[in-house]
């Protein structure tokens, strides 16, 4: 099926998405706060929307991709001018952005007195996976529109998961990211330690990958610059995911461990640790740059 697709959020992450829907035939109006933004998806392919109101237009689908469940909510619900009130009924939104589970379902009520489908579908896989779209989506909705959504969200990624209900998807979408920030921490205190004791980074990256502490980490993101081409390391940490959005899942995940009384205290670790880098001034860094904290703490 192809279908009039509205995208809203044209970062780091929603560009390569669009990319992969005009690819695949769609055809998309799209719209961020920054113009300079619109203006490359204008080149891609995607026709240029004023605002986002203008974007949905003749949309049968919306994807947003922001960076908070406060823009969010502002966007489709509390904002100047929500835009579940200009979607025609029966239309599908899809939030693909990282966000609060309180939000999601907050969200997805309201599209319901709308007439519209809504559903939390964050996703895993980096700006490499938008890239080559092989994402995956963790969607929380009904089977139904799960199933309705599969289609399009195909087009950008290789696996699409039912997490459960409204909410799920960003419950277990908080879990991973809480895992990964412990592993691209614990990954760089490991390889920092062998760089200080004389070893090859490339050498001991492989050496690890081919022995129990292997993770996504050292098969798809290493931190340590030479070691891999195309990851943000290889370009000064820029692109990426940022600092202050690995920050914010964290928060995610901290207030997730509190409501169900669950014991973090891995994660709370690495909370810490990229808090401490986010305030050395490194927010808009890609996460990977946490590496440069253990360096600067071992030399003065
Ligand atoms: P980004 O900061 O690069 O892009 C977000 C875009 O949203 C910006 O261009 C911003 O101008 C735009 N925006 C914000 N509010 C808007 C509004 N009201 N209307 C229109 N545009 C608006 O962030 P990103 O890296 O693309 O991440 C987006 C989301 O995906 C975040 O929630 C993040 O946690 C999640 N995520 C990111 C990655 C990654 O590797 N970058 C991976 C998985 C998930």
């Amino acid at each position: 099926m192809k279908a009039n697709i509205a995208f809203i959020g044209l970062g780091n992450m929603g560009l390569p998405m669009v990319a992969n829907l005009i690819k695949g035939g769609h055809r998309v109006w799209a719209y961020d706060l920054q113009p300079e933004a619109i203006d490359r998806a204008a080149r891609l392919g995607a026709t240029a929307a004023r605002s986002a109101v203008e974007a949905v237009q003749q949309a049968e689908v919306v994807i947003s991709m922001l960076q908070t469940g406060h823009q969010v909510d502002s966007l489709y619900v509390s904002g100047g001018d929500p835009l579940f009130k200009h979607l025609a009924a029966g239309a599908l939104v899809i939030d693909c952005s990282t966000i609060d589970a309180a939000t999601a379902k907050a969200t997805a009520a309201q599209a319901m007195t709308h007439g519209l489908d809504f559903i939390d579908a964050p996703v895993s896989g980096g700006v490499a996976g938008a890239e080559a779209g092989t994402l995956t989506f963790i969607v929380g909705g009904t089977a139904a529109q799960f199933a309705r959504a599969q289609p399009v969200l195909s087009q950008m990624g290789q696996k699409v998961l039912h997490a459960g209900e409204h909410g799920a998807g960003q419950m277990a979408k908080a879990c991973n990211n809480m895992l990964l920030a412990v592993q691209m921490a614990g990954t760089c205190e490991a390889l920092n330690m062998g760089i200080n004791n004389g070893l090859d980074p490339g050498v001991l990256s492989e050496i690890m990958q081919q022995s129990s502490g292997n993770n996504w980490v050292l098969q798809h993101y290493n931190p340590v610059a030479g070691v891999m081409d195309k990851v943000p390391a290889a370009q000064g940490y820029s692109g990426g995911f940022k600092v202050r959005l690995m920050c914010k899942d964290l928060d995610l995940a901290m207030d997730l461990g509190q409501t169900s009384s669950s014991p973090v205290p891995m994660g709370a670790a690495a909370k810490a640790l990229f808090n401490l880098h986010q305030v050395a001034g490194h927010e808009d860094l890609d996460f990977s740059s946490l590496l440069m904290l253990f360096q600067k703490v071992n030399r003065p």
